[in-house]
């Protein structure tokens, strides 16, 4: 069963000051480059929601018509560091995804060269404490397609118990680790008690809802053309069919700067 998407979901990572040599994939966006970018969500008229409204809208409630939800994968310590100051400046609402039994460690997913600090225990409360809504991304950042059934309930269930007693609230989303998901991941995920979940690119209802990523390479004019409604399907779509593959190359192509092509960032 396909489920509507209420609202464009971006999917961000870090946000510091990490040179490209350090991070291939360019998961970090510097910190003037996101304020710039949430500055242009608020002039064009997109309107930032909160995870619950946007729950709610997945129940039937109705959003603006710009919705946005904005999401970090990750919790990496520059999200508290230079994002989270930017966002409540701004009166932006948040989800931030954490792998909870790695923090206050490092991002060893990322290669030798970039292992970066992941938020601590206590700096994921203070961010909940602010206003931004924590929510679960497994235990280790293990990628859930690979678990036996014993592990994927601790990455889903167990994950959403600690959670839920760091924070003292209810968790009601998670994001896959490198958006990965099948049925079984899935089913597994919905059995825990998530009420939603995000991928990435793969679609599969309320608990496989697609997300743009928006990273290092992107520009104010590349974040344009990935707000675009059309945008999602076209890029969901090209990989199968010629004539959307043609139609992201040329909404993509209309949209470079002189800094290059756009890259995927592995979540
Ligand atoms: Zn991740």
């Amino acid at each position: 069963m396909r489920t509507r998407a209420p609202a464009r979901v971006l999917m961000y990572h870090g946000v510091d000051h990490v040179g490209r040599e350090r991070d291939p994939h360019g998961m970090f966006v510097t910190p003037a480059n996101f304020r710039a970018q949430m500055e242009l969500l608020l002039e064009s008229g997109f309107v930032p929601v909160t995870e619950d409204a946007y729950l709610a809208a997945l129940g039937g409630d109705r959003l603006p018509r710009r919705a946005v939800l904005i999401t970090f994968d990750d919790g990496y310590q520059g999200v508290g560091e230079h994002a989270a100051p930017i966002l409540e400046s701004l009166g932006i609402p948040s989800v931030l995804y954490v792998p909870v039994g790695l923090l206050g460690g490092r991002a060893d997913w990322l290669g030798d060269r970039l292992r970066y600090p992941l938020l601590s225990a206590g700096e994921v409360q203070g961010l909940r404490t602010q206003g931004m809504a924590i929510g679960a991304h497994g235990l280790d950042h293990a990628d859930l397609t690979r678990l036996g059934d014993a592990e994927l309930l601790r990455q889903t269930q167990e994950t959403r118990d600690t959670l839920a007693e760091l924070l003292g609230t209810e968790v009601p989303t998670f994001a896959f680790p490198y958006g990965a998901h099948d049925a079984r991941v899935r089913d597994a995920v919905a059995a825990a008690g998530y009420r939603a979940a995000f991928s990435v690119h793969e679609a599969a209802g309320r608990f496989g809802i697609q997300r743009v990523d928006v990273n290092a390479t992107d520009t104010l004019r590349t974040l344009r053309v990935k707000l675009h409604g059309l945008y999602p399907a076209a890029r969901r779509t090209s990989r199968h069919v010629p004539r959307a593959r043609r139609l992201v190359h040329d909404l993509l192509g209309s949209a470079h700067d002189d800094s290059g092509a756009l890259a995927v960032a592995r979540p």
